[in-house]
């Protein structure tokens, strides 16, 4: 069986240790890029979200490649047109002709997933369990590296003496967890990785802007989409937060546990209660709630990101603007689509920079340009 599946951020990492060890090949195209998007835009309707057009295009180079099972997350119940994303690509998929066996995982699907599993290893209880756990526990550890790897690279970053360091670090470690497939190796690969980032020489004396980032989990987590915008910013001298990384995407939707965030989903959800009861998609009260709980802690800013026409971020854009002038803190809002360019994105931040920096030096009368690296 070789299965393929579509990429957001690098989840591929854990998911590819996951689905090649309980007896699969994984098949996967190249990272979301220009020729996805193209491929994704051409044949999606026109109207659909961003994330739906990436991954269908990112589907298609699996199916290219020679994937012969493609697995689709979240096909079931959603409030928004996630929870249709798996049937409708499936469909267009298979309108061009190409022949294979739709997974779809959800909640309501789990049997049949089981017994998929089962399948794949002769029907033998022992056999799965055991490989199961051997899966479970390789990308678990992955993901958990992974995660650390995006973070020290991300704290590390703006206050780099020479710029570059962090994310060339950050590329060769996850170049090696993709790689390594031996549990003992992995666990002892933590301390490597915060060794290895605690060596580059750092401006300690430098105070960053602090910039939280918000809104639809796709847009937050996809490099490709929101133009490397964590690296882009880290770069300039500003430390940036996304509310949600891809191991806290895959670790709350497979078991409900919340992992490696200073604010809980609870939590951020009870901060975002009265001025957003409920979600309506996506990740709108949570994001809310993180958007409180920054402007609280002093963040300097906050960049939302939100597919064009996503219909549960346009629905909480006001009360992100609300939070902004009660708490006063600066709010900048990107709709993201297939028309938008790096260029006019990176010269929003730039000017969003700026006002920050002026509004600091302003209120403090300290300016991180002064002391910047
Ligand atoms: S949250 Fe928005 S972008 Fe994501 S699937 Fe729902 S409507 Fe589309």
């Amino acid at each position: 069986m070789k299965v393929g599946f579509q990429h957001m951020g690098n989840l591929h990492i854990a998911l590819a240790a996951f689905i090649g060890n309980i007896g699969c090949d994984v098949v996967l195209g190249p990272k979301p890029n220009k020729e996805t998007l193209n491929t994704g835009v051409k044949y999606a309707p026109e109207l659909v979200c961003l994330p739906f057009k990436v991954t269908l295009g990112d589907l298609f180079q699996s199916l290219k490649k020679g994937a012969d099972t493609l697995v689709f997350i979240g096909g079931g119940d959603w409030s928004c047109r996630f929870g249709y994303y798996g049937r409708i690509q499936c469909s267009i998929l298979k309108k061009f002709g190409y022949e294979f066996k739709p997974l779809f995982v959800s909640s309501e699907n789990t049997k049949s997933v089981a017994s998929q599993i089962l399948k794949l290893n002769n029907n033998s209880w022992t056999i799965t369990l055991k490989n199961v756990l051997r899966a479970f526990t390789l990308a678990w550890h992955k993901s958990k590296l992974v995660n650390l790897t995006e973070e020290l690279a991300r704290r590390t970053r703006p206050f780099e003496i020479e710029k570059g360091g962090a994310s060339k670090l950050e590329r060769e470690f996850l170049k090696t967890i993709e790689e390594e497939n031996s549990i003992y190796k992995l666990r002892r690969m933590k301390q490597k990785i915060k060794e290895s980032f605690f060596s580059i020489k750092e401006n300690s004396t430098f105070e960053p802007l602090r910039i939280l980032i918000v809104g639809e989990s796709y847009c937050v987590i996809e490099p490709f989409v929101n133009f490397d915008l964590i690296e882009y910013l880290g770069g300039q001298g500003a430390l940036a937060e996304p509310f949600l990384t891809a191991h806290q995407w895959l670790f709350y939707h497979a078991l409900r546990k919340d992992e490696g965030s200073n604010l809980s989903k609870e939590k951020a959800k009870k901060l975002a209660e009265p001025f957003w009861a409920y979600g309506t998609g996506g990740e709108d009260q949570v994001s809310i709630g993180h958007a409180i709980n920054a402007a609280r802690q002093g963040f300097d800013g906050i960049i939302h990101l939100m597919p064009f026409s996503c219909m549960p971020e346009t629905a909480a854009l006001p009360v992100f603007e609300k939070i902004s002038k009660l708490y006063s803190i600066p709010f900048l809002n990107f709709s993201l689509d297939e028309y938008s360019s790096p260029t006019g994105f990176y010269t929003r931040i730039e000017a969003f920079l700026d006002c920050l920096m002026l509004r600091r030096k302003k209120i403090f009368n300290k300016s991180p340009i002064l002391s910047s690296p």
